[in-house]
Protein backbone atom coordinates (compact mmCIF):
# COMPACT_ATOMS: atom_id res chain seq x y z
CA UNK A 1 0.00 0.00 0.00
CA UNK A 2 1.32 2.88 -1.36
CA UNK A 3 1.89 6.20 1.62
CA UNK A 4 0.50 9.32 -0.53
CA UNK A 5 1.45 12.82 0.90
CA UNK A 6 -1.41 14.97 1.52
CA UNK A 7 -0.78 18.51 1.72
CA UNK A 8 -3.42 21.02 2.95
CA UNK A 9 -5.22 23.23 -0.15
CA UNK A 10 -5.46 25.86 1.80
CA UNK A 11 -1.89 26.48 3.05
CA UNK A 12 0.17 23.18 1.51
CA UNK A 13 1.56 22.58 4.56
CA UNK A 14 2.36 18.66 4.78
CA UNK A 15 1.20 18.91 8.68
CA UNK A 16 -2.00 17.07 8.12
CA UNK A 17 -4.37 14.19 9.70
CA UNK A 18 -7.13 11.74 8.42
CA UNK A 19 -9.84 12.58 10.08
CA UNK A 20 -11.92 9.64 9.34
CA UNK A 21 -14.37 9.73 6.33
CA UNK A 22 -17.49 12.10 5.23
CA UNK A 23 -20.65 10.51 4.31
CA UNK A 24 -20.13 10.17 1.21
CA UNK A 25 -17.24 7.46 1.57
CA UNK A 26 -14.13 10.11 0.36
CA UNK A 27 -11.87 10.41 3.36
CA UNK A 28 -11.51 13.40 5.20
CA UNK A 29 -7.98 15.59 6.57
CA UNK A 30 -7.57 18.10 9.41
CA UNK A 31 -4.93 20.53 8.62
CA UNK A 32 -2.84 20.77 11.66
CA UNK A 33 -1.11 24.59 11.19
CA UNK A 34 -2.47 26.56 13.60
CA UNK A 35 -1.74 29.55 11.15
CA UNK A 36 -4.23 27.59 9.01
CA UNK A 37 -7.44 29.32 8.03
CA UNK A 38 -8.94 26.05 6.90
CA UNK A 39 -9.35 22.88 9.35
CA UNK A 40 -11.19 20.12 7.07
CA UNK A 41 -10.81 19.36 3.98
CA UNK A 42 -10.88 16.28 1.54
CA UNK A 43 -8.58 14.98 -1.24
CA UNK A 44 -10.82 14.93 -4.54
CA UNK A 45 -11.72 18.16 -5.74
CA UNK A 46 -14.48 19.22 -8.42
CA UNK A 47 -12.67 22.18 -9.24
CA UNK A 48 -9.50 21.43 -10.13
CA UNK A 49 -8.27 25.15 -10.64
CA UNK A 50 -8.39 26.02 -6.80
CA UNK A 51 -5.77 23.09 -6.17
CA UNK A 52 -2.06 25.32 -5.52
CA UNK A 53 -0.51 22.56 -7.08
CA UNK A 54 -2.32 22.96 -10.26
CA UNK A 55 -2.02 26.79 -10.19
CA UNK A 56 1.95 25.97 -9.73
CA UNK A 57 1.79 24.20 -13.00
CA UNK A 58 0.29 26.61 -14.56
CA UNK A 59 2.29 29.21 -13.80
CA UNK A 60 5.25 26.79 -14.56
CA UNK A 61 3.98 25.70 -18.09
CA UNK A 62 3.42 29.23 -18.95
CA UNK A 63 7.10 30.33 -18.13
CA UNK A 64 8.20 27.40 -20.16
CA UNK A 65 6.68 29.15 -23.43
CA UNK A 66 3.19 26.69 -23.46
CA UNK A 67 0.10 28.36 -24.82
CA UNK A 68 -3.47 28.81 -22.68
CA UNK A 69 -4.62 26.31 -24.95
CA UNK A 70 -1.67 23.60 -24.10
CA UNK A 71 -1.71 24.30 -20.61
CA UNK A 72 -5.43 24.13 -20.54
CA UNK A 73 -5.32 20.59 -21.81
CA UNK A 74 -2.59 19.09 -20.08
CA UNK A 75 -3.72 19.76 -16.62
CA UNK A 76 -7.74 19.45 -17.29
CA UNK A 77 -8.78 23.15 -16.17
CA UNK A 78 -10.38 25.78 -17.95
CA UNK A 79 -9.07 28.35 -20.04
CA UNK A 80 -10.73 31.07 -18.19
CA UNK A 81 -8.79 30.09 -15.09
CA UNK A 82 -5.71 29.83 -16.73
CA UNK A 83 -6.15 33.41 -17.52
CA UNK A 84 -6.53 34.56 -13.91
CA UNK A 85 -3.65 32.97 -12.79
CA UNK A 86 -1.22 34.34 -15.44
CA UNK A 87 -2.56 37.56 -15.46
CA UNK A 88 -2.12 37.39 -11.45
CA UNK A 89 1.49 36.70 -11.92
CA UNK A 90 2.10 38.58 -15.22
CA UNK A 91 5.13 40.38 -13.66
CA UNK A 92 6.79 37.20 -14.19
CA UNK A 93 6.43 36.60 -17.97
CA UNK A 94 7.66 39.95 -18.23
CA UNK A 95 5.60 39.92 -21.60
CA UNK A 96 1.74 41.09 -21.88
CA UNK A 97 -0.52 39.21 -24.51
CA UNK A 98 -4.00 39.87 -25.31
CA UNK A 99 -4.48 37.19 -27.65
CA UNK A 100 -6.87 34.79 -26.75
ZN1 LIG B 1 -3.76 24.25 6.07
Amino acid sequence: MAMITVHCPECGSQNVVKNGKQSNGKPRFRCDNPDCKRRYFQTTYTHKGRQPEVKRQILEMTLNGAGIRDTSRVLGVGRNTITREIKKHRNLTGESSTSG
